[in-house]
């Protein structure tokens, strides 16, 4: 078998398609959408992906601002900056860049966005109001996995799902998220004995744990579909011996494509439709502030 390649970028861009109608029309009724992006400090991978969350920002008409807080900023100062965006009527989404200095806490900081302003579904409001399959804004990297598997004609309803990695806002909500469309899960994680005998049972096989190779043929059902929500930085030998920088899943690509019937690829599967879902919260967000 060879598995249908589930193409992130397209996915990505037909929810953008659908979004930018509805920000249209909210602007021209309601005003400027505007996205606050807090960074602190100067991590490089955090400015890049403010950076990239701002082009596609502007292209669909929502307004980014990047609100810069020196390396050395407190705890309490971030909470006070975060209370001053929750209490300001013209912001309509906030969120935090990753990682934080070590002074911060990163949990702590998530927990005080204002629930209807948390565009990625990370306070503990929106991750609880999953277990009623009614948050507020839904976990931006969950609802991209769903948003995978429901655009791909993947029938969720009966299927025995299985999600690696059980991190708060991630795989927890990504099991919630299909237990509440009614397949059968199956949790793993670190503790877990025989990962591959729960593996190769699933139809709906998410992996979210951060491991390259994590995931081979041998963990796989043939044909299931198999969701790589893993980005990781390994160095592969490039063409003249140096190394070079590689982005991979925690899947092995090459080898799950030839027993799954559908895969994401990394780059370009979980990682894009997350983007796009983020503006999508942007837009629900607006939305919800105005109903409150
Ligand atoms: P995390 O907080 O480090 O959580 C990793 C999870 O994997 C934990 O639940 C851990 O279990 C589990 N785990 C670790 N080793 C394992 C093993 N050998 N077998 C089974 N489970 C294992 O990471 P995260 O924030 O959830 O992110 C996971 C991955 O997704 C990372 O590569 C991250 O970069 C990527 N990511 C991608 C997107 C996207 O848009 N594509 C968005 C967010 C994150 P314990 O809890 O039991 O320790």
């Amino acid at each position: 078998m060879v598995a249908k390649i589930l193409d992130g970028r397209r996915i990505a861009g037909e929810i953008r398609n659908e979004v930018s109608d509805r920000i249209a029309a909210h602007t021209v009724r309601y005003g400027p959408i505007r996205l606050y992006a807090i960074l602190v400090g100067h991590d490089r991978a955090a400015r890049l992906y403010a950076d990239s969350q701002r082009r596609r920002c502007l292209q669909a008409g929502v307004q980014h601002e990047l609100v810069e807080l020196p390396e050395s900023t407190t705890q309490e100062q971030l909470l006070a900056e975060i209370d001053r965006l929750n209490a300001d009527p013209g912001v309509t989404g906030i969120m935090l860049q990753m990682p934080l200095p070590p002074q911060i806490d990163p949990a702590a900081a998530q927990f005080r966005i204002d629930p209807y302003k948390d565009v990625e579904g990370v306070s503990p409001a929106n991750i609880g109001w999953l277990f009623y399959d009614a948050p507020i804004i839904a976990p931006c990297t969950a609802l991209a996995v769903v948003e995978m598997i429901h655009r791909s004609g993947v029938e969720v309803r009966g299927a025995e799902a299985v999600v690696v990695g059980q991190s708060r806002i991630v795989g927890r909500p990504i099991a919630m998220f299909l237990t509440t469309r009614m397949a059968t899960v199956t949790a793993c994680h670190i503790a877990t004995r025989h990962l591959s005998a729960h593996t190769r049972r699933a139809d709906i096989l998410v992996v979210a744990v951060g491991k390259p190779n994590l995931i081979g043929a041998d963990h796989v059902k043939p044909g299931a579909v198999v969701i790589d929500v893993g980005i990781n930085s390994i160095s592969v030998p490039g063409p003249d011996g140096q190394p070079l920088r590689k982005t991979v899943g925690d899947v092995k690509f090459d080898e799950v494509a030839a027993v799954a019937s559908a895969i994401t690829p990394v780059p370009g599967g979980v990682g894009p439709v997350t983007v796009a879902v983020l503006l999508k919260n942007v837009v629900e967000a607006a939305r919800k502030q105005l109903a409150r």
